[in-house]
């Protein structure tokens, strides 16, 4: 896909944008073989290739570029679910030459899954709002999960457990 290119980042590789996107636009589309519990060990470094897609589900790595979007404490992009695609979209205008970064947060529980296991990442993303250490969608401040909600980049599992809480 020529509108995107993999780059250098901060930590590594990153995604970066060949042309401008507008707020709303696909991007990429997030592929790779679906997981289970059994298959992942949330700790190992291919597991960073990993998006928890329900409770007790994952998607895998594809090798493409899809596996390289970083997290990002203030995100240009997020990621929305239709009927039968994950699709990296935009949260709002993307400049040529810019990383695409969604928060990891969104779609994370890991704490439904992963037999309890306590997901953190540390982040050194560079945003003013950094929140250094990165956790699952629960602990996100209030004003920010609602925020997430409303672009509706947040999957449905993740709310359903959020109305048990
Ligand atoms: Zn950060």
């Amino acid at each position: 896909m020529l509108d995107l290119c993999l780059g250098n980042s901060k930590n590594g590789k990153g995604v970066f944008a060949n042309k401008n996107f507008k707020r709303g636009d696909s991007i990429l589309q997030f592929e790779g073989k679906i997981l289970d519990d059994n298959d992942i060990e949330i700790d190992t470094y291919e597991d960073e290739y990993c998006i928890q897609i329900g409770k007790r589900a994952y998607l895998g790595p594809s090798g493409k570029l899809d596996d390289f979007v970083n997290h990002s404490c203030s995100p240009n992009c997020g990621i929305k679910k239709t009927k039968e695609k994950l699709l990296l979209v935009a949260l709002r205008t993307i400049k040529k030459s810019e990383e695409l970064a969604f928060d990891y947060s969104t779609w994370a529980d890991y704490s439904t899954s992963m037999k309890g296991h306590l997901w953190k990442m540390h982040c050194n993303c560079g945003s003013k709002n950094c929140r250094r250490i990165i956790k699952d969608f629960r602990y996100l401040p209030a004003a920010l999960k609602k925020k997430y909600i409303k672009s509706g980049i947040v999957p449905n599992y993740i709310l359903e457990n959020l109305r048990k809480l």
